[in-house]
């Protein structure tokens, strides 16, 4: 199995390039967004508490994510590994991770972190919520963002540097370049299988 976490702040572009790399490597997507949104349009009882935090930019708790994350894990035991997009976003969702995947024997191999300019990330962001719908995707709100991503996200990359995971993809690069930077990296860990 290869895991593999997709690390950056809101915009960096984290959710274009795991459609890349999981149709190139055949892995599985795991987006904490994209199953948080999935319970806010069901309404189901974790959505609707969920749903308060987003709106606000803030960062829902690590308990209710941990959870989604550990179900998610037991409901694939047979995927060639998995993108974690969008989480960790703490060092205790981190930790949470490394034991959930000690456990199952299968631990994360490499982080990529996408580093791009803060402008740059408003301003894509603030274009995508012309289109995207969401409501989190406004002026207001992607502050809180970001000022969440600077004070409880950050630091995970520390932690992931800390074991060696960590590798950085910088510079004004568009989708195709930043693809072919993150594919030079996954290649030397594992074939693709398209
Ligand atoms: P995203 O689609 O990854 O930008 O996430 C949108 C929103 O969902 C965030 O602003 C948070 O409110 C919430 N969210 C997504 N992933 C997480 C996570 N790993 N931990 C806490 N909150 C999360």
């Amino acid at each position: 199995m290869f895991n593999l976490v997709l690390f950056g702040p809101p915009g960096s572009g984290k959710g274009t390039q795991s459609a890349n790399i999981l149709q190139t490597y055949g892995l599985k997507h795991i987006s904490t967004g994209d199953l948080l949104r999935s319970e806010v349009a069901n309404q189901t009882l974790l959505g609707l508490e969920a749903k308060k935090f987003i709106d606000q930019g803030l960062l829902v708790p690590d308990e209710v994510v941990i959870g989604m994350i550990s179900s998610m894990l037991d409901e694939c035991p047979d995927a060639r590994g998995f993108i974690f997009d969008g989480f960790p976003r703490t060092v205790e969702q981190a930790t949470a991770l490394d034991n959930l995947l000690d456990f199952k024997q299968t631990p994360i191999q490499l982080v990529l972190s996408l580093e791009v300019p803060q402008e740059e990330l408003t301003r894509r962001i603030i274009a995508r919520g012309i289109t995207s719908g969401r409501t989190d995707d406004t002026e207001e709100v992607v502050a809180k963002r970001i000022g969440e991503y600077k004070s409880k996200t950050a630091p995970v990359a520390d932690y992931y540097k800390a074991q060696g995971k960590l590798k950085v993809i910088t510079g004004d690069l568009n989708i195709e370049q930043t693809f072919t930077a993150l594919k030079k990296i996954i290649d030397q860990h594992i074939l693709p299988v398209a």
